[in-house]
């Protein structure tokens, strides 16, 4: 039997997948959410459900007020058309120190009030403030959480290893930002690629920055042919139904368990190779 590789491709037998995360489910998430829409991409969107409808204005030192009121429950199921909602804790408490039975209480109890809005199993979380230490991530699972993510910037392209500590590629506001989608949109590699980006959407209406984010979304939109546009949680299912993968010794038989077909690349120079939905696939031998 030849030499195989069987790396992932995601749908479509792309080679490249870009997600974004915006926090706290503020009331610029209306105008963001639209924008991703008109663009065609996909956001997770993390919600405290403790402060949905939430009136308040930020001040800082030196800085202009803004406005960081939340949008309220009434209009979760609209703004969010065709995104992910995901946990981000009740009242966006420090989960990592608030001990762990009002931790616990944060996370279910947020999660119960998201599903009722949204209808259905939330999978993706955001830690508040980025905070997190072992507990959490146990406590996140035990939840049936399957993915979090944190605020570390990678500025690389890899798929986490494992999803509850998924690190960003870069927040929107970093100054590398269109260099790294430059690099995402021509680079190659064998290995998939995926682009995060994330950030809180009242820092537009803060920073003046409203077209930072316009600017990405248009200049991501041209790749369109060639980069998957996907929630966080899609991204996840997708890479878990490839991690699922079930190979005979010969490597002739593949069968895909989970619930989505799978792409996978065999050879550096072949395509994709779709292995369907709960079935065994059979394959021809390929040459040395
Ligand atoms: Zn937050």
């Amino acid at each position: 039997m030849g030499k195989r590789f069987d790396t992932l491709l995601f749908p479509g037998g792309k080679s490249k997948a870009f997600t974004l995360s915006y926090d706290d489910g503020v009331v610029q998430d209306r105008r963001l959410a639209e924008l991703f829409r008109q663009y065609g991409l996909k956001c997770s969107f993390n919600l405290g459900s403790g402060v949905l409808g939430h009136q308040e204005i930020g001040r800082a030192p030196g800085r202009k007020d803004i406005d960081v009121s939340k949008i309220s429950p009434e209009e979760v199921a609209e703004v969010y058309q065709g995104h992910e909602i995901c946990g981000h804790g009740l009242y966006h408490s420090a989960l990592n120190s608030i001990g762990t039975p009002l931790a616990m209480y944060e996370i279910i109890e947020d999660k119960r009030r998201l599903e009722a809005l949204s209808g259905r199993p939330l999978k993706m979380f955001a830690y508040p403030f980025g905070l997190y230490n072992d507990q959490v991530v146990q406590l996140l699972s035990l939840a049936g959480y399957q993915g979090a993510r944190t605020v570390h910037s990678t500025h690389g392209f890899d798929l986490p290893e494992n999803f509850l500590l998924w690190n960003p590629t870069c927040h929107h506001d970093d100054e590398k930002l269109m260099e790294l989608a430059k690099q995402f949109v021509e680079g190659f590699s064998f290995a998939p690629m995926l682009f995060y980006v994330w950030g809180h959407a009242y820092e537009f209406d803060g920073n003046d920055n409203w077209q930072r984010i316009e600017a990405l979304a248009e200049f991501m939109a041209r790749y369109a042919d060639t980069v998957w546009f996907a929630t966080n949680g899609e991204i996840m299912d997708y890479v878990n139904a490839y991690r699922r993968l079930e190979y005979s010794a010969d490597g002739l038989t593949i069968y895909n368990p989970s619930a989505l077909d799978v792409t996978i690349r065999m050879a550096r120079e072949s395509g994709g190779t779709v292995l369907p939905a709960g079935q065994l696939t059979h394959l021809e031998p390929t040459p040395l």
